[in-house]
């Protein structure tokens, strides 16, 4: 039987990183994925294929309705290929997959091909093409999410569909209808309405993206209507069914008025949940919290010592660099260091264009946590590079602590926010003041200028352009 200083269940994010970094650290390691590809939700049907469907949409908008007003003139129809934008979207993903070979190969990781299922607490089966079983000292779970559903739908894969279909559609729907106003239900509804579709949004809280800082929401609502979504907030879905190619949903609105609403595709879009199914991780000691998530300290340790857990199966955001930083704080745990994980500095990103992103506290969480702070924002349609690239919508505020200056929370919504929050997140971990910010070189034109605007802002009402 093979033995292991280390194994890893899932090469997500969180797994192939994890693994990556106990190789580097010099233990022998092995990584078991039930899969034939490594990479997991992420690189698989998640966060590449809809990158990669956001930018070919992107550029069919770009051509059909911003070209004229460059100056460029193409001659005859623009037509979208939906097929050829699907396999191209399968190129990144077999690219981006076969990387992650690649790394397992030159670190030297062990790949499993098969559902790994705990024995005991050092011993894993794998039951793949065939069946094999290993023996490990420490083992890190990272077996990821599923997409959830509601009790009353049943997700046929053909018209009610998850976000795994939706990469992969043959059609362009005519109207889209999308329960859930998050993150996945804004990037695909966006995508399939660039290209075409009708997509009327179906969100049960009183706003779109309600995690994250209400003034996000608000702009975002404001740009998705003037692209024509119809956003419907504050209605609670109690049916969906598919009668031939049509989907009817039913929803009661803020009043109790049942509303209804027909498409001829319904993406379910309100959730994931942690996926631990053929883990049998009763076998080892390791218990479930009430979730169904794997219970960890803040070692991320599970109730069975040598195991631990990481990313998307365990609490906290569902991220795919959430995962990653704790595959290499558990890697470093076992290799004896002291490493730490700053969940608060931890950015969140819509990647619908205007992109949103954030970093530490909202509005709302200031003022639940009665802290005083002060706001300082600024709107992206002062800026020159805005108007030289027609990104006029949205802003960047900055949330500081009205005593010390420190910045507390970055939220923006704009072109290239989901690039400009890593300056945010730079700041808030050498704890910057606004005035720190506001006082630091930012090239023009860029679209961080007008982070910098919102730092001066903050510190006194000393923003420039406005
Ligand atoms: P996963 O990536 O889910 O990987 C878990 C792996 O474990 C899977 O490959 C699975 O097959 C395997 N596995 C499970 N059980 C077993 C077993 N018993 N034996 C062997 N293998 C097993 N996050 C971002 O940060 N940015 C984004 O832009 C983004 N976009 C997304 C878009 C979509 C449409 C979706 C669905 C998600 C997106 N996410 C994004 C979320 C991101 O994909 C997840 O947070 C991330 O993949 C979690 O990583 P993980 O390693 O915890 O798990
Ligand atoms: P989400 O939590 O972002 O959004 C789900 C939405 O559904 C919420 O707004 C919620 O209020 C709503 N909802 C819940 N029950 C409902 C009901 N009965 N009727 C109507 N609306 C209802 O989840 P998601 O969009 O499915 O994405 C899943 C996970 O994947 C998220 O945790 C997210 O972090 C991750 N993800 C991240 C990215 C990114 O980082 N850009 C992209 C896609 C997915």
């Amino acid at each position: 039987m093979n033995s292991y200083d280390v194994a890893i269940i899932g090469s997500g994010p969180g797994g192939y990183v994890a693994a990556i970094r106990c190789a580097q650290l010099g233990m022998k390691t092995a990584l078991i994925e039930k899969y034939s590809t490594l990479g997991g939700t992420c690189l698989n049907v998640g966060c590449i294929p809809s990158k990669a469907l956001l930018d070919s949409s992107h550029h069919y908008e770009d051509a059909i309705s911003h070209f004229n007003e460059h100056g460029i003139e193409i001659s005859g129809d623009i037509k979208v290929n939906l097929k050829q934008m699907i396999d191209r979207k399968q190129t990144v993903v077999d690219q981006t997959t076969g990387g992650i070979d690649f790394l397992m190969k030159k670190n030297k990781i062990e790949v499993y091909q098969g559902v790994g299922s705990f024995k005991d607490a050092t011993h894993i089966t794998i039951t793949g093409e065939k069946k094999e079983e290993i023996e490990a000292k420490n083992t890190i779970i990272a077996t990821g999410s599923k997409p959830s559903s509601l009790p009353f739908i049943t997700i046929d894969k053909e018209r009610i569909i998850t976000s795994t279909e939706a990469l992969k559609l043959k059609e362009v729907p005519k109207h889209l209808l999308v329960i859930g106003g998050g993150v996945i239900g804004l990037e695909l509804g966006q995508v399939y309405k660039r290209l075409g579709a009708e997509v009327t949004v179906i969100e049960y809280m009183d706003r779109i993206i309600p995690t994250m800082d209400s003034g996000l929401s608000k702009e975002l609502t404001k740009v998705f209507k003037k692209q024509k979504f119809s956003i419907n907030t504050s209605h609670k879905v109690k049916s969906v069914e598919r009668k031939g190619n049509e989907v009817i949903v039913k929803a009661d609105d803020k009043k109790g008025n049942e509303v209804e609403f027909k498409g001829d595709y319904c993406l379910v879009s309100v959730g994931r949940r942690p996926y631990t199914e053929g883990l049998n991780a009763e076998a080892a000691g390791v218990k479930l919290d009430e979730r169904g998530r794997v219970e960890v300290n803040d070692h991320l340790q599970t109730s069975a010592k040598n195991i631990y857990a990481i990313g998307d199966v365990v609490k906290g955001a569902m991220l795919a660099h959430k995962a990653e930083e704790e595959g290499v704080f558990v890697a470093e745990t076992l290799a004896g260091q002291k490493p730490h994980v700053d969940y608060n500095l931890i950015p969140g990103v819509v990647y619908t264009w205007p992109e949103v992103a954030s970093v530490g506290k909202t509005e709302e969480q200031l003022q639940e946590n009665k802290v005083d702070y002060k706001v300082g924002q600024f709107p992206m349609r002062a800026l020159g590079r805005s108007r030289a690239s027609m990104d006029l919508d949205g802003f960047v505020k900055i949330l500081a602590d009205k005593n010390t200056d420190e910045i507390l929370g970055v939220h923006m919504i704009g072109a290239r926010a989901a690039d400009m929050i890593a300056e945010a997140v730079v700041a808030m971990e050498y704890r910057a003041s606004a005035e720190d910010v506001s006082r630091m070189s930012h090239a023009h034109p860029t679209f961080t200028e007008a982070i910098k605007e919102a730092a001066l802002a903050a510190t006194g009402d000393r923003a420039l352009h406005v």
